[in-house]
């Protein structure tokens, strides 16, 4: 029997089910029953009541909020080594010190924060979303975190006054694009519109026709007339894209943007996951409970 049916027939004797995040590798995204962005993959894992593991094929934070919002499931990471480094950027204690600063403003953290985070924030939000939750609050200055670029990008499109938190929150990977390489792009595709994630810098954003999360780009994409489409966010995004266009051309505008964290999972590491029921993601409750509470504010808001 070959990795794909052992990893099938293991998903049926344990009632699993396979999530796997858009930046996921191909195959690992070929064998997952749902594909999606963060959140979309935990409102997945709520829906799926008869599942009792979830395997999270993505990075620790992901992980993190499916366990906290799906208690009575077993919640497995199959690489411990896949943490967002975004998320390791904000600490309990900066979160403290700038609430003491701005008494008023209230917390909005980015999904991509660990579960201690979340438990200090009033209310999370996603890239999908990030507008949408920031104006529903009735306050002018928030605190926002841990990306800089999303947090600028929001301050742009709500008019209020974001005081980030770090200082310099980043995504690594989506730190590495720049508008050269759309420049030269455009040059060999002079009808091709460009997409770009949030996460990128104001100079990258810039050169964008759309700007949005991996979900509203691939709902872009489709809707799109053009027929050549410059992607600017991490390149597992494009075998998604191009699987659901396949009359459409992808081009990422920097090849190597390659989130290594994400790519830490394998088959061989999903099916090991699988068999041996790890790594088990846990969250102590009285983080949980107020983690949970920011994330089910987070849905109430429309979008
Ligand atoms: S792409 Fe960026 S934000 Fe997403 S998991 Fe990788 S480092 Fe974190």
């Amino acid at each position: 029997m070959n990795l794909i049916d052992e990893i099938e027939k293991l998903k049926k004797e344990k009632r699993a089910v396979i999530l796997a995040h858009n930046y996921q590798r191909a195959e690992v995204q070929d064998i997952a029953d749902y594909v999606g962005d963060s959140i979309e993959l935990s409102r997945k894992a709520m829906l799926e009541q008869d599942a009792e593991i979830i395997v999270f094929a993505a990075v620790d934070f992901m992980a993190e909020s499916a366990a906290v919002l799906n208690p009575e499931k077993k919640v497995l990471l199959p690489s411990l080594g896949a943490r967002c480094p975004m998320a390791q950027m904000l600490t309990v204690d900066e979160i403290k010190r700038l609430k003491v600063h701005y008494p008023d403003a209230p917390v909005v953290l980015y999904v991509n924060t660990l579960a201690s985070s979340k438990a200090y924030c009033d209310i999370c939000c996603t890239s999908a979303n990030a507008v949408e939750v920031v104006n529903s609050l009735d306050a002018d200055t928030i605190i926002f975190g841990p990306d800089r670029n999303l947090s600028e990008y929001v301050a742009e499109q709500t008019g209020k006054t974001l005081i980030p938190i770090p200082e310099w929150g980043f995504c690594p990977t989506h730190l590495l694009f720049q508008p050269e390489d759309v420049t030269v792009l455009k040059q060999k595709y002079p009808d091709a519109v460009v997409m770009v994630h949030p996460e990128c810098s104001k100079e990258m954003r810039q050169t964008a026709d759309f700007i949005g999360s991996t979900s509203k780009m691939c709902r872009y994409a489709r809707e799109t007339p053009a027929k050549t489409i410059i992607v600017g966010t991490e390149e597992g995004l494009l075998h998604r894209l191009q699987k659901e266009n396949p009359e459409k051309q992808f081009t990422i505008a920097y090849s190597d943007a390659v989130c290594p964290n994400m790519k830490l999972l394998t088959l061989d590491r999903v099916y090991a996951s699988l068999k041996e029921e790890k790594h088990v993601v846990k969250i102590p409750e009285q983080i949980a409970i107020k983690a949970r509470g920011a994330l089910e504010r987070m849905f109430q808001v429309k979008s």
